[in-house]
């Protein structure tokens, strides 16, 4: 085998790939990545991956080299067998497939700052976990199509399914803490997981997760809801932030709904408004206020109208329509919401044309 030979298994097969590919959640910090070092009993992330330079290293125990050296310790193979299996290996699958890869690629996103480094990587594992269960579990994508919710959204905003035991397993078998997992939620005093059965839709800073919510697929099983127990974001926080057009909704499914269609859109989680959380709203020019069609939405609309003054746009849904997400459901939902938007707007405009009488 030839130097160049072995240049191009190194090349096909990025290192934060095969890593991954093995298991391991890697964090972005910058150019570099980290995670549990797979040779030690690594409890603190010790591993660090360079992409760049197609090499890995150990602080903790020193382990060391580049995609070969990795697959040949990890999987106790010799050089050559080390190389057969990576060329064996699938090449990055453009399906679904990707998808349950636990590859996770994070921005130099800034985690909150209540969380350690620790926290985030178990969330972010957390979500990934659910991720790949979602896409393995008929009963819950079928669910999410039933709510008119489809692959885009649900790849965007990462949603994913709890089946109740995957998480703790992972957890283990990754030497991440069960305890910290227990005081943020993720699970119950006896062990079992607090999202079970649940579609779960996380909170992202980069492709970072810093928080969660677990929805009940069958609307008569109380709460509907089940949140981390840390303080619950604005969901949708980074397509919003600095944005000129923003879209604001009440629920999380409205808001996976948006996001489906691409818009720059956040939640409320809720149509209670603290002036002091809508900070971010300072560069909007434009305001969509999608709120559901009743009572107190209608007064949660009335409050941010008068707060933003002519930036905000009330979007009314059709009579009978009482959110997004059910619009969302019916075949032309989409385009009956742009609708709704530009005649919304052109309303706007006329208004604040026209001269005081
Ligand atoms: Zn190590």
């Amino acid at each position: 085998m030839s130097r160049y030979d072995v240049e191009q298994v190194k090349q096909r097969n990025p290192i934060e790939e095969v890593i991954s590919r093995h298991g391991i959640v890697l964090l972005r910090h910058g150019s570099r990545m980290s995670g549990l070092c797979p040779f030690h009993k690594d409890t603190h992330p010790s591993l660090v991956v360079y992409p760049q330079t197609r090499s890995f290293f150990c602080f903790a125990c020193g382990a060391s080299g580049d995609v070969i050296d990795f697959v040949r310790r990890l999987d106790g193979l010799g050089f050559r067998a080390a190389i057969e299996r990576l060329n064996d290996a699938p090449l990055p699958a453009q399906d679904v497939q990707r998808d349950g890869d636990y590859l996770v690629k994070v921005a130099a996103a800034v985690p909150r700052r209540e969380l350690s480094l620790d926290d985030c990587m178990i969330l972010t594992a957390a979500s990934a976990v659910y991720h790949n269960l979602l896409w393995q579990t008929p009963e819950a994508l079928s669910y999410l199509l039933s709510r008119g919710i489809g692959e885009v959204a649900i790849r965007r905003c990462r949603l994913g399914y709890s089946d109740g035991h995957a998480l703790r397993r992972y957890l283990q078998r990754h030497r991440l803490s069960l305890r910290r997992a227990r005081e943020m939620g993720l699970l119950w005093k006896d062990g079992g997981e607090r999202m079970a059965r649940r579609i779960v839709v996380p909170e992202l800073r980069g492709d970072q997760c810093i928080w969660m919510t677990g929805r009940v697929m069958n609307d008569h099983t109380e709460p509907k809801y089940r949140g981390l127990s840390l303080p619950k974001p604005l969901l949708g926080y980074e397509r919003v932030r600095g944005r000129q057009r923003v879209y604001l909704t009440e629920g999380t499914l409205d808001y996976v709904t948006a996001v489906g269609w691409n818009l720059s859109v956040c939640a409320l989680q809720g149509n209670k408004v603290r002036p002091e959380r809508l900070s971010f709203l300072e560069r909007a020019r434009r305001v969509f206020l999608v709120f559901d069609n009743d009572e107190r939405g209608r007064e949660a609309t009335a409050f941010l109208l008068n707060l933003l003054g002519a930036r905000a746009v009330s979007v009314g849904l059709p009579p009978g329509i009482k959110d997004l997400n059910l619009l969302g459901q019916s075949p032309d939902g989409r385009e009956t919401f742009f609708r709704l938007v530009r005649e919304a707007e052109a309303r706007e405009e006329v208004e604040h044309a026209l001269p005081a009488p």
